[in-house]
């Protein structure tokens, strides 16, 4: 984050391990180089708060800060989802409902960036690989623009994800084995599927997920928390976060940076394993089936950048039992919230960071980021069908 803030006009995707920069108009999801990374936008200038359009009800009110033309921008009124007080253990958070949504998940903040940019780049279709989520969200917005889109799926996904990706009218691969072959299949797919798109690799998609930062900041009277929690897989939520809050600072709208906490599911951590071994890069770890299917990256792309932004903000990488995943969940449907059982990931870290005093959410602000729909993921779900 050093580098100085570029206008939208002078922005460009940067390889963070080479600093190869190359235009913002290209549909190109890595570096040429032989380190192949996800590229990064250049830092953006942020935001102030009269920056911000007040009669934009999306994510667009933000429009100053996102580095696409207004002509790209395509909107289904994502954005502005709810920060609503939670009484947890005793104490009071705030739960940012990012599954109010239009395809129910966070996902929609990036796919409507990542869409409208290979939009802008004269395209005829997208394909992307996604455990569900991040599918429904690039099949909805590719409706949306009239791009052909074809999404590479685990054969075992939720049911209710995959018949929202085919009603949409995308074209659903299954793929046998693990959420890497999937991945290996959209990325080798041939021309007719269209640009990989893949929201693990795509800037543009860490450039929606930034308003997420924008939104808690605004709602909270334009002040940052203390602490963000979020469950993490491929990190573009914690990117999205730490980007996004880095700019408000840099902007000079915020004085701190939030301490990013990011949670896992102990079935599949290599965030967290990484985190705990003191070193910069992930290794891949062998993983067991999870109630959280949203998460369950065995070696996210990103996951350098996901490192160094949970470092810098002095946050930490950790992981939760199933046992507690779907305690907490029990909880919060007690407090009548319909979450997808990944997004109780965040509550049960919330448990372990307090035990531990990481965080004091007595006397310190805390947001819980609740990230995808529970009627998609109801088959998850123990008891009766
Ligand atoms: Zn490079």
């Amino acid at each position: 984050m050093s580098q100085p803030a570029s206008t939208p006009e002078a922005t460009q995707q940067v390889c963070p391990t080479c600093g190869t920069a190359y235009a913002l108009d290209e549909p190109r999801w890595r570096c040429d180089d032989a380190s192949h990374e996800p590229l990064q936008l250049s830092p953006g200038p942020g935001l102030r708060a009269d920056d911000i359009e007040p009669a934009t009800r999306s994510l667009w009110r933000y429009r100053k800060a996102l580095r696409l033309p207004a002509a790209f921008a395509v909107s289904l009124g994502g954005g502005g989802t709810p920060l609503i007080p939670l009484s947890w253990s005793g104490a009071g958070v705030a739960a940012k409902l990012d599954f109010l949504s239009p395809s129910g998940s966070f996902k929609d903040r990036g796919a409507a960036l990542v869409v409208g940019h290979l939009k802008r780049s004269g395209v005829a279709g997208v394909a992307e690989d996604s455990s569900g989520n991040a599918g429904a969200a690039y099949a909805a917005f590719a409706a949306a623009t009239g791009l052909s889109c074809t999404i590479f799926a685990p054969a075992d996904t939720s049911p209710a994800k995959l018949r929202q990706i085919e009603l949409y009218g995308a074209r659903l691969q299954l793929v046998p084995g693990n959420r890497e072959d999937t991945a290996l299949a959209a990325r080798n797919c041939g021309a007719e599927s269209g640009v990989y798109g893949g929201h693990n690799w795509q800037p543009f998609f860490i450039e929606g997920c930034k308003t997420i930062a924008y939104e808690i900041w605004e709602e909270m009277g334009f002040q940052a928390p203390d602490a963000v929690v979020v469950p993490v897989g491929g990190g573009a939520n914690l990117l999205g976060l730490h980007v996004g809050f880095e700019e408000l600072r840099a902007a000079g709208s915020i004085s701190k940076v939030p301490r990013l906490h990011g949670v896992q599911a102990a079935a599949c951590a290599p965030l967290a394993a990484a985190f705990a071994a003191g070193s910069n890069a992930v290794v891949p770890v062998a993983s067991r089936p999870t109630i959280a299917e949203g998460i369950r990256i065995v070696k996210p792309p990103r996951g350098t950048q996901i490192l160094a932004a949970v470092r810098e903000s002095k946050g930490s990488l950790l992981s939760v039992e199933e046992e507690e995943i779907l305690e907490a969940h029990t909880r919060l449907r007690r407090h009548g919230v319909w979450v997808e059982p990944t997004s109780a990931v965040a509550l049960a870290g919330l448990d372990r960071l307090a035990a531990s005093g990481a965080i004091d959410p007595q006397k310190e602000r805390v947001v819980i980021v609740l990230t995808g729909h529970g009627l998609k993921s109801t088959g998850l779900l123990p008891g009766r069908r």
